[in-house]
């Protein structure tokens, strides 16, 4: 009689242990169940992986060390991943085509510090927002391009490609004075170089390649606040709501306060 009972006992436990199994790696890949946002199915470009688009040269939120990628939407992206169960697979690519690899099915999240506009909604589903980015001016030490509003007097300013950086100047200033470059860097050598005037970039990899470059600073004057979101497929709003819901679950927890001050530490 005991035994009996103690076996139908380790049974339930087993039964148990396999479904909580289930519900939380095995089963979060072709049309199944997120365990972060509850009851939403989701599918995946490939089963299993999050496959992330990025352009992993905008420190600190992606940038190469060694030939791994690393920094805050690296992490961020690793995080979502356990949460739902699926293991990260990180695509670098030019900034200009994440958001391709996301509407034709090649990635299913664009993550890149990238700014939430209008525009892109046309294309893409943004997530929830997770950071603020701020464009800012990069100009050398002793410039007479003191505000954003000098920029007007006939400068030449490089800007990162497709970038936000890159829509408002033409915009603001016209064509004829914007330089676009694939990679932020390469408008920092531009700079360094005196073929342009000034860079206009988000803040966080202007402090980063301010730092690595003596002779250049930040204006103090912001041009532009803007928010951060992944970006998603618009057909996949199962998937936006699972990554909705772990982004949710990594904000109460403090993961993503963590995240984030461990690669901008406070001033
Ligand atoms: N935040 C800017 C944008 O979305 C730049 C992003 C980037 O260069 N990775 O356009």
């Amino acid at each position: 009689m005991k035994k009996r009972a103690l076996s139908l006992l380790l049974a339930s436990v087993m039964a148990l242990a396999l479904t909580a199994c289930g519900s939380s790696a095995g089963n979060a890949s072709t049309d199944a169940a997120s365990d972060a946002s509850g009851d939403a199915a989701f599918s995946t470009v490939t089963a299993g992986t999050l496959t992330m688009a990025t352009n992993a040269y905008f420190p600190p939120y992606e940038y190469y060390e060694g030939d791994k990628i690393v920094g805050i939407d690296a992490e961020i992206a690793q995080a979502i991943a356990d949460k739902l169960g699926l293991t990260l697979k990180i695509e670098d690519m030019e900034f200009d085509s994440i958001i391709t690899a996301v509407s034709t099915g090649k990635a299913d999240m664009g993550l890149a510090g990238m700014t939430v506009t209008e525009e892109r909604k046309k294309n893409v589903n943004f997530s929830d927002t997770y950071a603020t980015g701020v464009q800012v001016v990069i100009v050398p030490e002793g410039s007479d391009v003191k505000t954003v509003d000098d920029l007007a007097n006939g400068k030449k300013i490089g800007v990162q490609l497709a970038t936000t950086g890159d829509i408002y100047c033409v915009d603001d200033f016209g064509s004829d004075f914007v330089e676009e470059y694939n990679k932020g860097n390469d408008a920092i050598m531009a700079l360094l170089s005196g073929k342009i005037d000034a860079v206009v970039i988000d803040n966080e990899p202007a402090k980063s390649f301010v730092a690595s470059n003596p002779g250049l600073v930040i204006l103090d004057t912001e041009y532009v606040t803007e928010d951060y979101a992944a970006a998603l497929n618009k057909e996949n709003d199962a998937l936006l709501e699972a990554v909705n819901g772990a982004l949710k679950e990594l904000k109460a927890d403090g993961t993503l306060d963590s995240i984030i001050k461990k690669y901008v530490p406070a001033e």
